[in-house]
């Protein structure tokens, strides 16, 4: 136990009966405390000087700086940290911008369908945040009419989904409530300035770090003082390859001490005067319940990334699941897609999906198709021969817990389908409308997992087949999202072209994936290798006898696909392409 323990009540035990209180713990040894307060003070000063120099330039801290009406400001600073749960800074900011000019009050919140959050909150995960959200926004309009909580404990105790994280940060940040915050980034910054290196993740060592934060939050600017440390742990105190050379409280960190004695003690020895030195780093205390087990003592190769420490994670359970993607002839003849919603609660709640069905793990192949074949009969009221499945794939999905993967088919229906109302909600929708509804990552992977299904009207590529699309980036085509149009004629030439290309660019050092290409292609399905060949500019290489132009038109096959030298890009080759291209 990291905390006294609390003295039982009067009464609790009839007299003569009471044990002995066992002997109160030894506090922490200094090494983990901050019990000097003029290291305190200093170490908020400069933390703080930090911030306001260094500070990203975030559209929720903007909000919450600017925001002159309190509920507002509380709602801004919620609704971020919602979606920073478990989710990077670069991604919440495009949804966080489109939420808030969506709904900008708790009172609009409140008044949207639970299927427009969704929608919104599609692509972004973890998707009971939203719909927690938007209750707690219902309640706060209800019943407290409008009004938000204005210190954490109100927050945690009056808004479902508002942890003690939460309340903490929305507290400090809009109402500038001195009260700590511990989310994995303080975790890891703390852990490392006072080398805690004792399971994080456990309940003794978390408590800890909570009464850490609350010692050293600025008493006048919490809520900066909150932002600029968990600030430190995303920008300069990261997981891997800590900027400790750049680290505005390097002088207050233990892990950093300890680095840099054992440099000292390095180059000691390496000119023979290494003196034996006591352990000044032990604590003290053979126990401490903040030092790392016995059994996994300080690794010098580690340096400062020996903190923090965790217990080993559970494996992700792996799970199975069938699932089919329907279509149908719609109205002047355009495909339809066949899509059902999920349960309210449970993983991807209220979501929707093409017709599913879990599958024992090791099930053959004809079985799989036999469970998904009836369970489509189930939804479409007539029979599905399981042989009448075409099977497209396998598409691996990681959620936080689960190692997902859909074996993918495909149906095309003739005639129409009566739809059992008694079943859950279902509909068909065109692409467009697939692509607005709330379905999540993972079946949009799916889909793309079709080679029936285009991307963007232009390609259209198996996923299997492992193709690579080619990206240029150049003055002509950054970030116009672009596809050169020598990928639009299949995946046969593609891959043939690719054979060529590939071996040939990446020999000459101008390939490589970027994990960037992603966000520049809004169309781009998940799952598909990104190539980029920067500084070239595909048009040109067309137009100079690059040899590309031969197999780009789309009047039909190629005719003399040669490969040239464009100068200063590609090394000289010249080969035809395979299959008398
Ligand atoms: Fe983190 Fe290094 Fe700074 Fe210590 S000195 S807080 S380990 S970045």
């Amino acid at each position: 136990r990291l905390r006294p323990a609390r003295t039982p009540g009067r009464g609790h035990r009839a007299a003569g009966t009471e044990k002995r209180a066992p002997a109160a713990p030894a506090p922490p040894p200094a090494r983990h405390l901050f019990s000097d307060p003029a290291e305190v003070e200093a170490l908020r000063r400069n933390l703080l000087a930090w911030y306001d120099r260094c500070k990203r330039d975030l559209p929720w801290r903007t909000l919450a700086a600017t925001e002159p009406d309190a509920d507002r400001r509380g709602y801004a600073v919620w609704v971020s940290e919602i979606m920073l749960q478990q989710t990077q800074v670069a991604t919440v900011i495009d949804y966080y911008i489109r939420w808030m000019q969506k709904w900008p009050t708790l009172q609009a919140l409140a008044q949207a369908s639970l299927e427009e959050v969704n929608e919104l909150w599609a692509g972004l995960g973890y998707y009971s945040r939203g719909k927690r959200l938007q209750e707690a926004a219902r309640k706060v309009v209800s019943e407290l009419a409008g009004r938000m909580p204005r210190t954490a404990e109100d927050l945690q105790k009056l808004l479902p989904g508002v942890g003690r994280y939460t309340a903490g940060a929305i507290a400090s940040i809009s109402y500038g409530q001195a009260t700590g915050v511990v989310d994995g980034n303080v975790i890891r910054v703390l852990c490392r300035l006072r080398c805690v290196g004792a399971d994080s993740s456990s309940p003794a060592v978390i408590d800890w770090l909570w009464d850490m934060a609350n010692v050293l939050v600025d008493r006048s600017r919490p809520g900066d003082f909150n932002q600029a440390l968990m600030e430190l742990g995303a920008t300069v105190c990261v997981p891997k390859s800590p900027l400790c050379g750049e680290c505005p409280v390097k002088q207050h960190c233990q892990a950093w001490r300890r680095v840099e004695k054992d440099l000292a003690f390095a180059s000691q020895k390496l000119f023979g005067k290494a003196a034996p030195v006591p352990d000044v780093e032990d604590c003290g205390l053979g126990d401490c319940p903040l030092c790392p087990p016995a059994t996994e003592p300080w690794d010098s190769s580690l340096g400062v990334t020996n903190f923090p420490r965790k217990a080993a994670k559970k494996p992700p359970r792996a799970m199975r699941t069938a699932t089919c993607v329907l279509e149908r002839r719609g109205c002047h003849q355009a495909p339809e897609y066949f899509i059902v919603q999920r349960p309210s609660s449970g993983l991807l709640a209220g979501l929707w999906e093409f017709p599913s069905v879990p599958l024992a793990q090791d099930l053959q192949e004809e079985k799989e198709r036999e469970e998904l074949a009836d369970h489509l009969q189930a939804w479409t009221g007539r029979p599905v021969a399981a042989k009448g499945l075409q099977f497209i794939g396998e598409v691996i999905h990681i959620f936080s817990h689960i190692h997902q993967t859909y074996v993918v088919y495909s149906l095309h229906l003739d005639g129409d389908v009566t739809l059992d109302p008694a079943l859950s909600p279902s509909r068909w929708v065109t692409e467009d409308e697939f692509r607005a509804s709330a379905v999540s990552t993972a079946m949009k992977k799916v889909w793309g997992a079709d080679p029936h299904l285009s991307v963007s009207g232009s390609v259209s590529v198996p996923l299997r087949q492992k193709v690579l699309y080619m990206w240029s980036i150049n003055q002509g085509t950054q970030g116009k999202g672009e596809i050169p149009p020598f990928l639009g004629h299949g995946p046969t030439l593609l891959d043939s072209a690719l054979s060529i290309l590939l071996p040939c660019w990446v020999g000459s050092g101008l390939i490589w994936s970027h994990p960037l290409v992603p966000a520049h292609l809004g169309h781009a399905r998940d799952g598909i290798s990104m190539v980029l060949a920067p500084g070239l500019d595909w048009r040109r290489w067309g137009a100079e006898g690059g040899g590309l132009q031969h197999c780009t038109t789309a009047a039909g096959p190629c005719r003399a696909a040669q490969l040239s030298t464009v100068p200063g890009y590609c090394p000289p080759r010249s080969r035809a392409l395979p299959g008398g291209q």
